[in-house]
């Protein structure tokens, strides 16, 4: 009988102990998620008004408050990058790289952010070797693409040629329009090899028939050229446009 009577005083007490504790989580939760709804507002105010030292200030603490959010770190690492904070991005993101339950679909979207960051800070060699990792990814494209920007930068002709085929291969386009440019570049230091393989690409394009005078360039009767795309002027003709880097943009 005292048996009985105990359960009768035990079984309501826990279970209004248990009413209290699910009530209260709901209630944290509902706070936690108020505050955190209210944190993206301002965060997507900022970033509309391009305040974005504020943004990523406000993003830092939303991160903090839920450590495991990967994709919160990884934006975070993108605003430092965009407000010029690149060795900020680098560390954010280097350390999700660290994370080891990070999914492979997250480790490639945090090794594409790196490489950009890498490209940012001029630390060309890293944000290669970041980019060839992403060879077997859904990034494959955006990284090629990136590639090849890098290799004209560095005016790495042969490797521009392998990625512009790659791309060609990929997205089944033809740059042969970019791909004259690579070869004229090697011809016009004496690659007889690239000379060849131009001419047999485009005979008439105006760079290729220039190959065979002396300096190089077609005669033009006038001194001043303007971007097509950029509309930014020079006193020399130009293949590729110094400012936008668009090739044959020249008027
Ligand atoms: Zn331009």
């Amino acid at each position: 009988m005292e048996i009985e009577l105990w359960w009768l005083l035990v079984l309501p007490l826990m279970f209004i102990v248990g009413w209290i504790s699910a009530n209260w989580d709901r209630k944290q939760q509902k706070d936690f998620k108020d505050e955190a709804s209210n944190d993206f507002e301002q965060i997507i105010l900022f970033l509309s008004d391009e305040k974005i030292t504020e943004a990523s200030k406000l993003l830092l603490n939303a991160a903090k408050k839920d450590p495991n959010s990967y994709l919160l770190q990884l934006s975070l690492g993108v605003l430092y990058r965009k407000s010029g904070l690149i060795d900020r991005a680098i560390e954010v993101h280097a350390s999700l790289l660290l994370v080891k339950d990070l999914s492979k679909k997250y480790k490639d979207w945090v090794v594409f952010e790196l490489a950009k960051d890498y490209l940012e800070a001029g630390l060309y060699d890293r944000a290669y070797l970041s980019l060839e990792l992403l060879e077997k990814t859904r990034f494959v494209e955006d990284s090629l693409q990136l590639r090849l920007s890098l290799a004209q930068r560095l005016r790495n002709w042969p490797q521009a040629i392998i990625l512009a085929e790659k791309l060609e291969k990929k997205n089944k386009i033809s740059l042969q329009h970019i791909k004259i440019h690579f070869l004229c570049e090697l011809a016009e230091k004496g690659d007889q090899s690239a000379k060849a393989k131009v001419k047999e690409l485009s005979f008439d394009h105006p760079r290729v028939r220039a190959l065979d005078s002396e300096s190089h360039e077609p005669n033009f009767s006038k001194n001043s050229f303007v971007c097509n795309v950029c509309d930014a002027k020079f006193s020399d003709h130009f293949w590729r446009c110094h400012v936008c880097n668009t090739w044959d943009s020249a008027n």
